[in-house]
């Protein structure tokens, strides 16, 4: 996908050639470990990608961007190298980070290509820069010597003293919060960094750096999903809620039993009232027994016959309640639970719809699932088969399982 966008870019840039092109140096050096990760920083991953890697594909999408120089950590320099080759980016530039952001920032900017006369400083720890709004940013250059990404303050700032005692409510019309890419002419930069190390001052970010310098810095809005991720609850958040990573296991199960004279007819632990009953060794409540083994082919286990023999004396007889409970426990332990079931009860003989409102209650209490997570159909086979003359009744389920710990 990278190397059909990246041809994308190429045709883009051709087309855009008066526009100000610049050189991305995405800062990845830093030895962070906030995020509760043994990873440095640009190394942990979001969907199975480092975020320094989110970033730079990221940024390649930007029309004007003519290539990128990574600053790693020194540890890092060889896998960076290798996850670029991986990734079809051998063209990617590594160099080794230094000791300060401002000397990882220098040799960054020294590795640039002489013909580039702009560069666009990113930090790894924002793997979700929007090409659009970068773009925009080097749009702007040319008009100014240096511009950067900020997001619009959306909350009311206070000035506060050192007492905890508020001393007025600043204008947040005039607060915007920095965030990266930060951009500026090469040589600029290069001379404000050389400037700072000689007088020993260290800046929190470029910006900050060139301001000192008397160089105008022009603001340029930039899209709330831009984030920094600096906690694990960052991390969290932007981890993907895919099907995979909710655990969601799915099972199918089936039961059919004889409809005789002289037997109760139990269905999901309810006694219906009617002339024909289910012959079984337990109770015979086709309902459960094919609910208990929608939830055994989910857990990825094996049959009802094979879980509850009918040759073992413990099941004679059983009621059915008992045989969920015991599974449910079995899936429990698992770390397993039901998220929803639906089940549909094919009889010709007796009529169910008076009694699928108790039949669906009882489930609900049996399984506790909430009313939106639990179906029971009835339907006739259309007079065919043994189904239709009445001499039998059958249930499908499907159950749908969840390793989620808390309940939604
Ligand atoms: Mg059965």
């Amino acid at each position: 996908m990278l190397r059909s966008t990246r041809i994308v870019r190429e045709l883009l840039v051709d087309n855009l050639s008066t526009a100000a092109n610049a050189f991305v140096i995405l800062v990845a050096a830093g030895v962070g470990r906030r995020l509760g990760s043994e990873e440095r920083k640009a190394w942990v991953e979001i969907a199975g990608r480092p975020l320094w890697l989110h970033a730079l594909s990221r940024l390649l999408l930007v029309p004007e961007v003519e290539g990128a120089v990574i600053v790693a950590h020194r540890d890092d320099v060889v896998r960076t190298r290798e996850r670029l080759l991986a990734e079809s980016l051998p063209q990617i530039l590594v160099v080794e980070g230094g000791q300060e952001r401002a000397d990882s920032v220098a040799l960054g900017v020294a590795a640039v290509p002489p013909g580039s006369r702009w560069v666009l400083v990113h930090d790894a720890a924002r793997p979700f820069p929007n090409p659009e709004r970068v773009s925009a940013l080097v749009r702007v250059l040319g008009t100014v010597p240096a511009a950067i990404l900020a997001h619009r303050s959306v909350n009311t700032l206070k000035q506060v003293s050192p007492h905890g005692r508020v001393v007025c409510t600043v204008d947040r019309e005039t607060i915007w919060q920095a965030s990266t890419p930060q951009a500026a002419e090469k040589f600029t930069l290069l001379a404000a960094l050389a400037r700072a190390a000689a007088q020993d001052l260290r800046f929190t970010d470029e910006a900050a750096l060139l301001e000192w310098h008397s160089v105008p810095v022009q603001i340029v809005e930039d899209d709330p999903q831009n984030v920094k991720i600096t906690t694990p609850a960052d991390l969290a958040r932007h981890q993907p809620r895919s099907p995979a990573s909710a655990a969601l296991r799915l099972g199918h199960g089936y039961d059919i039993h004889r409809l005789v004279e002289g037997r109760p007819l139990v269905l999901g632990g309810v006694q219906v009232d009617s002339p024909v009953g289910l012959l079984g060794h337990s109770d015979g409540d086709a309902l459960l027994h094919a609910i208990i083994e929608g939830i055994l082919g989910a857990a990825g286990s094996t049959d009802i016959g094979e879980h509850f023999s009918d040759r073992d004396p413990r099941w004679s007889g059983a009621d059915s309640r008992h045989l969920l409970a015991v599974v449910l426990d079995e899936i429990q332990a698992s770390g397993l639970r039901p998220l929803q079931v639906d089940c549909t009860i094919v009889a010709e003989r007796p009529r169910l719809a008076g009694s699928k409102s108790a039949i669906k209650a009882s489930l609900m209490t049996l399984l506790g699932l909430p009313a939106d997570r639990v179906a029971v159909k009835a339907r006739t086979n259309e007079g065919l088969d043994a189904l239709g003359r009445g001499e039998a009744l059958a249930v499908h389920a499907v159950v749908l399982l969840t390793s989620e710990r808390t309940p939604e």
